[in-house]
C-alpha cells in the first residue's frame, strides 16, 4: 500500500502558517513596519507597487542585524523578542512569535539587506535561501518583497484589486504613523510620494494625517489613562474609517470602545453616524487581553464597565463648555477692496464693509444651519455657504494649495485624462487607473462626500466661479460652530471678503430698522 502520511517540509509549513500572518500586502507592511519600530528606527520608508502585490519595500535606520541573525530571522519561531512564554503577556514590543519574516519570505521573492555595522544581503525565493553574502549598507535594514504569492496561486487569486490593496496599505501605514509621531515616515505608491511626515507632536501628527479634530480628551482613571482627539459632531462619518484606537500604542479594533465614544456624543450625532477619533489608551498589559493571536485585533478588558463609563464621560465632557470666542480675534491688516471688480452691490454693503473691517473684534453669537450670527455694533448675518464658496474659490488660486490626504481614496468611474489634469491643476491629488479616477487628497474645504457633485459641475464646463458657488450652494449641510468660525476667519484672509465668486453678498448687517421691518412683516 502506498504511503499516505507525509511529513510536511519546513517550507510548506511556513507557507501554510503564512496564511495566518500574511493575509495581504497591508498585513505584510504592518509586520515589516513593526519590526522597524522594534529595531529603534527613527525614519521608516515604505514603498509599494501594484498595490504591494508586485513590490513592497520597507527601509529603516534601526539597529540592523548581524550575518547570523539575518539568516536566523528567516526561520520560523526565530525572534529576539521573546525568551519564554511568560513574556507574552507583558511584551511591549510589537512583534511576537518570530513568524513574520519566515512566512513572508516563503510566499514571495524576498530580499533582505541589513547592517549592524557589517552588512549582509540575503536573497530568498519561495522560502529557499538562494544567496547570503556580505554587502554595503549603512546601519539599518531594507526588506523587499516581490511577486507576492507567486507560488501560492490560490491565495493570489483571493487578493483584491491593486488599488484596493494600495488603499489598505495606506490605511495601515497611517494607523502606525499616528501612534508614532516621533518617527519620520514616507509612503511611496507607484513611484509617487503620498505621505511624508517629519517627527512632530502627537497633535501635529494627527492633524497632518486626518485634518483637525476639535475636541481633546485627557483622562486619568484609576489604573489607566486615555488621551486623544475627537472630531466635532458635524464631521461624523457613515463608516468607521475615521476611528483609530490604540492600546499601549498598538492599533486595536474595538467596537466596544467605539460605542462608548459614540454614546459620549449623546444626541449630537445621528444614530447611524460614526464619529472620527484618535484615542490612546494606556493600561497595564494584564488588564487587557489582545495579542494572543496575530489576527486577533480585538481587545477585551478585565474591568469593562469602568473603562466604558470613563470614555463616555470624557468624550461628553469635551463638548462643554462650548468654545468661547471671548478673546479678540486678530487678523492681518485688510487688503484694499477694489469695488470696480465687483459689480454686484446688491445693497448698501460696501460702506458698512469699510467700517467693519477696521477691526473684527465681534462676538460670535450662534450658528443656524448655514448662517452665522455675529455682533459688532450691529448684528451681522453671514451666509456661510457664500463664505465657503469664496474661501474655496480663492484657495484654488493660491500657490500653496493646502490639501488633505484622504483616509479612503475616492474612486470614480468613467473619467479621462483631461479631467485628471484639470483636477491636478487645482491641487487635487488624483490619478487614473484605466478609466477610474482615484482621488488621494482634496482641499480641506472640498468634502469627500460631496466631491462627485463638484466634479459633475466641473465637467459641465462651467467656470470655476460658478462651480465653487453652485457646489457650496448645493451642500446639504448644517455648519458647526467651529466650522462657521473657521470659515469666517479664513474669509478675512481672502482678497474679496464681501461677495461670493458669482457676486452674491456673503454677509449683511442687520440694523435696528431691519429688525423692526421683519417684526412688522411677521405681525402683518
Ligand atoms: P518577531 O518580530 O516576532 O521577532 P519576525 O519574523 O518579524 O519576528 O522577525 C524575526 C527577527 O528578525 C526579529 O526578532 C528581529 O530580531 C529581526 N528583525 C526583523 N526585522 C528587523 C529589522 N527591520 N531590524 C532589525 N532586526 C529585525
Ligand atoms: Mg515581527
Amino acid at each position: 500500500m502506498a504511503q499516505k502520511i507525509f511529513k510536511l517540509s519546513q517550507i510548506v509549513i511556513n507557507q501554510i502558517s503564512a496564511g495566518e500572518v500574511v493575509e495581504n500586502p497591508a498585513s505584510i507592511v504592518k509586520e515589516l513596519i513593526e519590526n522597524s519600530l522594534d529595531a529603534g528606527a527613527t525614519a521608516i520608508h515604505v514603498e509599494i507597487e501594484g498595490g504591494g502585490l508586485e513590490l513592497i519595500r520597507v527601509e529603516d535606520d534601526g539597529c540592523g542585524m548581524s550575518y547570523e541573525d539575518a539568516l536566523l530571522s528567516l526561520e520560523r519561531h526565530a525572534t529576539s523578542k521573546l525568551q519564554n512564554i511568560d513574556d507574552l503577556q507583558s511584551l511591549t514590543t510589537m512583534g511576537f512569535r518570530g513568524e513574520a519574516l519566515a512566512a513572508i519570505s516563503s510566499v514571495s521573492r524576498f530580499e533582505l539587506i541589513s547592517s549592524d555595522g557589517n552588512a549582509t544581503k540575503i536573497i530568498c525565493e519561495g522560502g529557499r535561501i538562494e544567496k547570503a553574502e556580505p554587502c554595503a549598507r549603512n546601519r539599518g535594514t531594507t526588506i523587499e518583497v516581490r511577486s507576492l504569492f507567486f507560488n501560492t496561486p490560490a491565495r493570489r487569486k483571493f487578493q483584491k484589486s491593486p488599488s484596493a490593496c494600495a488603499a489598505a496599505v495606506r490605511r495601515t501605514v497611517e494607523t502606525l504613523i499616528l501612534a508614532h509621531p516621533d518617527i519620520a515616515f514616507t509612503l511611496k505608491v507607484h513611484g509617487k510620494t503620498t505621505i511624508k511626515v517629519q517627527p512632530a507632536s502627537w497633535k501635529e501628527r494627527i492633524s497632518e494625517i486626518l485634518g483637525r479634530l476639535e475636541h481633546e480628551i485627557e483622562l486619568q482613571g484609576s489604573g489607566f489613562s486615555i488621551s486623544g482627539l475627537v472630531a466635532a459632531p458635524s464631521k461624523a462619518m457613515i463608516n468607521r474609517s475615521g476611528q483609530y484606537l490604540y492600546i499601549n500604542k498598538r492599533p486595536i479594533f474595538s467596537p466596544f470602545i467605539a460605542r462608548a465614544v459614540k454614546e459620549g456624543f449623546g444626541t449630537r450625532i445621528a444614530e447611524h453616524d460614526f464619529p472620527p477619533f484618535v484615542l490612546f489608551l494606556e493600561i497595564p498589559p494584564d488588564e487587557v487581553d489582545v495579542n494572543v493571536h496575530p489576527q486577533k485585533k480585538e481587545a477585551r478588558f478585565r474591568e469593562e464597565s469602568k473603562i466604558y463609563k470613563a470614555i463616555l464621560q470624557a468624550v461628553s465632557a469635551s463638548f462643554v463648555p462650548v468654545p468661547s470666542f471671548q478673546e479678540p480675534l486678530s487678523f492681518n491688516p485688510p487688503a484694499p477692496f477694489s469695488f470696480t471688480q465687483t459689480p454686484f452691490p446688491s445693497f448698501s454693503l460696501a460702506e458698512t464693509a469699510l467700517e467693519l473691517d477696521i477691526e473684527f473684534a465681534e462676538q460670535v453669537l450662534t450658528v443656524f444651519a448655514s448662517y452665522l450670527l455675529l455682533r459688532k455694533e450691529n448684528l451681522i448675518l453671514v451666509d456661510l455657504k457664500a463664505a465657503h464658496a469664496r474661501v474655496l474659490f480663492e484657495s484654488f488660486q493660491e500657490e500653496q494649495k493646502g490639501v488633505q490626504t484622504l483616509i479612503w481614496p475616492l474612486e470614480i468611474d468613467g473619467c479621462d485624462e483631461e479631467t485628471a489634469d484639470v483636477l491636478n491643476g487645482f491641487g487635487i491629488e488624483c490619478r487614473l487607473l484605466g478609466k477610474r479616477l482615484v482621488v488621494d487628497a482634496l482641499p480641506a474645504l472640498l468634502e469627500p462626500a460631496h466631491f462627485q457633485s463638484f466634479l459633475t459641475l466641473l465637467r459641465e464646463g462651467k467656470k470655476l466661479s460658478h462651480v465653487t458657488s453652485n457646489y457650496c450652494r448645493s451642500l446639504k449641510k448644517n455648519y458647526s460652530m467651529d466650522e462657521a468660525f473657521q470659515l469666517w476667519r479664513l474669509l478675512q484672509k481672502c482678497q474679496d471678503r464681501i461677495y461670493d465668486p458669482i457676486g452674491n453678498a456673503i454677509w449683511t448687517e442687520l440694523q435696528e430698522n431691519d429688525l423692526e421691518r421683519i417684526i412688522k412683516h411677521a405681525k402683518n
